[in-house]
Formats: C-alpha cells, sequence, structure tokens
C-alpha cells in the first residue's frame, strides 16, 4: 500500500488536496483520546507494523511464540508524563506480560519535539542555506514560525512535569490547523511517526531477545549492552525497510533517541547508556553520510538541551564547520562536563 491508499483505508484522504481553510481532523471521523496527537495515532501504528515487508509476519510470529503480547497498550489520559517521583509514563515493555505501553501524553510530547527540531531546521539552516545559494531571498525566513516552533518546544518539554491543554488555535498541532502551514505539520507527522516506530522497534527488540534472559541486576553493563543491542536491532529492522527514503528514517531514528534527552540536565545512565553516546552508536550504525541532515538535525535537538537547561556548550563553530564536526564538538563537551 502507498501513502495515499493508507491514508483512504484510515478515513483520512478527504482533506489530502485542500490548500485553504482550516483541516480539521477531529470533526471528520471520530478518534480515541483527547490530545490533538490522536489524529496521527492510527497512521503511527500503521507504519510501526510494517517497518519493513517481514516485520508484521514477525510481530505475529512473536506474538503466537508468547514473547509479545498481541495487544499494544495504548494509554489515554490528561495527565502528565511524571507517574511518581522516579516512574515516568515512557513508552516501555512489561516483563510479565510482553506488553508494549504507550500513553497518549508521551505521543503529544515527542509530536511537540519534532516539531520543533524540524521547523528550526527548515527555518534556520535549510532556507538560509538556499538563499545563500541563490544570492537572493527564495525562501522568506518566518519569525513567527521560529517563534512558534520554540513555544511548542516549551509546551512539550512542560508536559514531563506538568499537564496542560494544547492549545489548537495557538499553537501548531496535528489535529486542527491552516492548510497553509500543513507542510510543517505533515512533515512534522511523517518524522514523528518514524520516531515512534525507533522506539517501538526498539520494544520489540528487547521481547524478542532480551526477556527470557535478562542481565544480572548487579551488572549495569550488561543492561547497556542490552540497549545498544535493543537500538541496533531496531535500526536493522527499520533500515530493511527503506525506498528510497532512508535519510527520512534517520532522522526518525535520531530524533526517537533525542526524545530522551529533555528529562533531565544531564545524560548519564547507570542500566542505560549516555544518551549521546546512543546517538553516537546510531549514526555510526545508520552509516549516515557526511553532509546527512541527522547531523544537522542532532545539533539542533542538542541546542534546544543546552537552552532548556542553560548548559552553555561552545556553539561558536556553528556555521564555519560541518555539522558533523560540530556534533562531534559538542559531544566532546558534554563528555568534559
Ligand atoms: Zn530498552
Amino acid at each position: 500500500m502507498n501513502i495515499f491508499e493508507v491514508l483512504k483505508k484510515l478515513g483520512m484522504d478527504k482533506w489530502l488536496w485542500q490548500q485553504e481553510g482550516i483541516i480539521d481532523h477531529g470533526k471528520e471521523r471520530k478518534l480515541s483520546g483527547t490530545q490533538p496527537i490522536r489524529a496521527v495515532i492510527a497512521v503511527t501504528i500503521h507504519f510501526f507494523q510494517n517497518t519493513n515487508k517481514e516485520f508484521f509476519d514477525q510481530l505475529v510470529k512473536l506474538t503466537t511464540d508468547g514473547k509479545l503480547n498481541r495487544e499494544l497498550d495504548l494509554q489515554f489520559g490528561e495527565v502528565q508524563i511524571q507517574e511518581t517521583d522516579t516512574r515516568y509514563r515512557t513508552p516501555r515493555i512489561i516483563n510479565d506480560t510482553r506488553t508494549i505501553q504507550l500513553h497518549e501524553t508521551f505521543l503529544s510530547y515527542q509530536w511537540c519535539i519534532t516539531y520543533a527540531i524540524y521547523t528550526l531546521y527548515v527555518e534556520t539552516i535549510d532556507y538560509p542555506k538556499i538563499n545563500a545559494e541563490h544570492g537572493k531571498i527564495v525562501n522568506p525566513i518566518s519569525p513567527d514560525k521560529i517563534e512558534k516552533a520554540k513555544e511548542v518546544f516549551d509546551y512539550g518539554r512542560f508536559l514531563i512535569r506538568v499537564f496542560d491543554q494544547w492549545d489548537k488555535d495557538l499553537l501548531p498541532n496535528p489535529e486542527r490547523y491552516n492548510a497553509a502551514d500543513r507542510n510543517y505539520i505533515e512533515q512534522t507527522n511523517i518524522l514523528f511517526t518514524e520516531g515512534i516506530k525507533f522506539i517501538l522497534c526498539h520494544e520489540v527488540a528487547h521481547a524478542k531477545k532480551h526477556l527470557d534472559n535478562l542481565p544480572d541486576e548487579d551488572c549495569p553493563s550488561c543492561f547497556q549492552e542490552m540497549e545498544y543491542d535493543a537500538d541496533n536491532e531496531a535500526i536493522d529492522n527499520i533500515l530493511q525497510g527503506a525506498n528510497g527514503n532512508k535519510f527520512i528514517l534517520e532522522l526518525g531514528v535520531v530524533i526517537g533517541i533525542l526524545s530522551m534527552i529533555f528529562f533531565r540536565s544531564t545524560t548519564n545512565g547507570t542500566k542505560h547508556p549516555n544518551i549521546e553516546d546512543r546517538l553516537t552508536n546510531a549514526l555510526n550504525r545508520m552509516k549516515v553520510n557526511e553532509d546527512s541532515i541527522a547531523w544537522a538535525f542532532a545539533c539542533i535537538g542538542l541546542e534546544l538541551w543546552d537552552e532548556q537547561f542553560d548548559l552553555k556548550f561552545d556553539w561558536k563553530a556553528k556555521g564555519t564547520i560541518t555539522f558533523k564536526d560540530l556534533y562531534f564538538s559538542v559531544i566532546g563537551q558534554i563528555k568534559s562536563k
């Protein structure tokens, strides 16, 4: 099935060619959940189940072998991501029931992060570069879009600790938006589905390879190894489904890993590898090109994190070196903190 057939099947094709006015997915069909993210949940799960040609069969086999519960535990509710002092409503697999849990608020958060990174890439890196190449303004920069990107990022990161309604009139969101802005919203939707695909494939890898023989509790490095293994298995499954869109898949993986960084001002893990190490491992595993925009996406994510926690990294080289070099310069600074 191509994207249009998928959308038709999901009843999402009516607005496909709409160029003006308001697009309102909540009005067109009954959606589960109350947060605007509900508009893209079905399509996100569809693309996850079809990560590559054999992936759906792999999922079926895992469920018949008792390694994975066939129901995805999709949780709804207007609550913040933080559940207790130490528990978060982040995607996870429950060891006993082999059920993958995914909460609506986490999905909202992830969409906001994705929108911010994508829009800041377009408005602060891509458009200025195109304009410079042409020696004139081909794509005008929108200060309003940049500001909204920061606002939606702030809304998303606050969801970690405090739940608040997502204002569909004021903030970019996937449910109700002006057709004139659809490009930003819908490109974000694509990157969002890819990011969630990575996160879910990571949990599936745990179900398939790890839950039957979990490492010893007092071996943190064994847990870290298990996490890299799940990342690598997820990446391999995702790249196996590439058909001319590898760069989009790469961006999805980068955003999927970056999603964890905005929870804390440090990246150090005990049972989990440091986030920057997972990111570098993933970029290597995907054999990302020198000039891939994945490096720029990673840098924007790190810069948002720097601003969020006032980490004072040195970004002076930005614009004078490649994003790959900038990425490793910042990683070096994280390491030396
Ligand atoms: Zn894991």
